[in-house]
């Protein structure tokens, strides 16, 4: 990795295809007057992991909102499978149709059973038979580890067997990327291990995988490449050897010196 210099970050493929899952270009957006996110340039391979971390506030959240549309850029570009998200719906529905999304606070219907949540979108927005969205749901469920819970409400799930249930919410929409943010902040430590195993193993099945965590032993376990971010900019990237081990940045140094 000698030929790595801050300058010219490093864009680690380690055996990855050359196809293109994500690339944003020179992409800036604004809250009103605040500029949040300044000329982002992040191309994302097919299969490949990346965790974004960086302070609170430093944009992260608004980032991965871009990519399927839920926060609007303004200027700059962002492509998903080949797809550029613009003002146009029909691309809105594609890119939003291959990207699944989960969230720090699970987001579940709390009046649809497990397994409602699990095929109400499949059924409704891609028209699956019932039956066969509820034997997709139950093949996802499965691989959650959490099947006996299908017809259980969200309310009787402990924290992390909600966050399982949205992971397999997501994966029922057959999603090509999957996007995380910090989705296991709002658990108890003893709930953070199951979904990070779950996480883990979709990274082990070749899921192209975006995810904000303050887990770096996730990130050191699974991360093709680690992005440090830090007022609205990508200060950093490298692969989380590098990341932790040799940061380049002052602004890195410190934030690692705080979490680790
Ligand atoms: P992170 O996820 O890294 O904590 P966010 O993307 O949530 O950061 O927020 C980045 C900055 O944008 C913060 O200063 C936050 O207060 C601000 N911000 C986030 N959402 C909005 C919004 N809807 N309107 C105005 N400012 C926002
Ligand atoms: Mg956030």
């Amino acid at each position: 990795m000698s030929e790595i210099t801050a300058a010219a970050p490093v864009v680690p493929k380690k055996g990855l295809s050359d196809q293109v899952a994500i690339d944003i270009v020179k992409m800036n957006k604004w809250y009103g007057t605040f500029h949040v996110l300044r000329d982002i340039d992040l191309t994302v391979h097919k299969g490949e992991r990346i965790v974004i971390a960086g302070p609170s506030g430093s944009g992260k959240s608004t980032l991965i909102r871009c990519i399927n549309r839920l926060e609007e850029h303004q200027t700059g570009q962002i492509f998903v499978d080949g797809i550029e998200l613009t003002n146009d719906l029909k691309n809105i529905d594609k890119v939003r149709s291959e990207v699944g999304m989960v969230f720090q606070h699970f987001n579940l219907f709390p009046h649809l059973t497990v397994l409602e949540n699990c095929t109400l979108a499949p059924i409704w927005v891609r028209k699956v038979p019932k039956r066969q969205a509820e034997e997709t749901a139950m093949h996802f469920l499965e691989k959650v580890r959490i099947p006996e819970q299908a017809h259980k409400y969200p309310g009787q799930l402990s924290g992390g067997q909600q966050q399982r249930v949205a992971i397999a919410r997501s994966l029922c929409m057959q999603p090509r990327v999957m996007l995380f943010d910090e989705p296991t902040s709002a658990l108890d430590p003893e709930m953070i291990k199951e979904v990070l195993d779950t996480m883990i193993q979709l990274a082990e099945e070749g899921m192209t995988m975006l995810c904000v965590t303050h887990e770096m032993g996730f990130a050191q376990a699974v991360a093709h490449r680690v992005i440090f971010m830090d007022q609205g900019q990508i200060v950093e990237q490298n692969t989380p050897s590098e990341f932790f081990n040799n940061p380049r940045s002052e602004r890195t140094k410190l934030f690692l010196s705080q979490i680790l």
